[in-house]
């Protein structure tokens, strides 16, 4: 997998002080979206172990409180982020207590596959469903159009 940004403190994406990724890969091709640099799953910069430590660290680290994490993109579901998404929210699960997940898909929940139900399992709300440009409204919060749905799972 590789990631565009990573951002170690971020107070827009997702309520409360969190640490923020932007991976790279997606497939949607929503028409607006704001974010196509990222479409590429080649784009940006590899996802290694050291990145996954630097987050653990900083969800860790007290001397910033942070809430937890935002997975965003591109897609963390898109199928070749997969296995490295899944291994980090197995980490922030077991390593960090008390930090949510959440997760912005362009897949709606109910169209899942095995794989990406298995990182949906781990992570506390997903904000689901395509970018639609004709139903865009700058007024939602965490959210880019009136389709997309705020799942609190856990
Ligand atoms: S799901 Fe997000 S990143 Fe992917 S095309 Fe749609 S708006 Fe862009």
């Amino acid at each position: 997998m590789n990631y565009h940004q990573y951002y170690q403190t971020d107070v827009i994406n997702g309520p409360g002080t969190r640490a923020t990724l932007f991976v790279s890969g997606c497939e949607h091709q929503c028409r607006g979206c704001y974010n196509q640099s990222t479409w590429n799953p080649c784009s940006g910069h590899e996802f290694d172990e050291q990145m996954q430590q630097r987050i653990i660290d900083d969800l860790n680290d007290n001397r910033i409180k942070r809430r937890g994490l935002s997975l965003s993109g591109g897609d963390p579901l898109f199928p070749a982020n997969l296995d490295a998404i899944l291994a980090l929210v197995k980490r922030v699960n077991e390593e960090c207590p008390g930090k949510d997940i959440w997760l912005w898909t362009g897949y709606t929940l109910d169209s899942l596959t095995a794989a990406q139900q298995q990182v949906v399992d781990r992570v506390n709300v997903v904000v689901d469903g395509k970018f639609e440009q004709a139903l865009a409204d700058p007024s939602l919060v965490f959210k880019g159009s009136s389709n997309q749905q705020i799942h609190y799972l856990r």
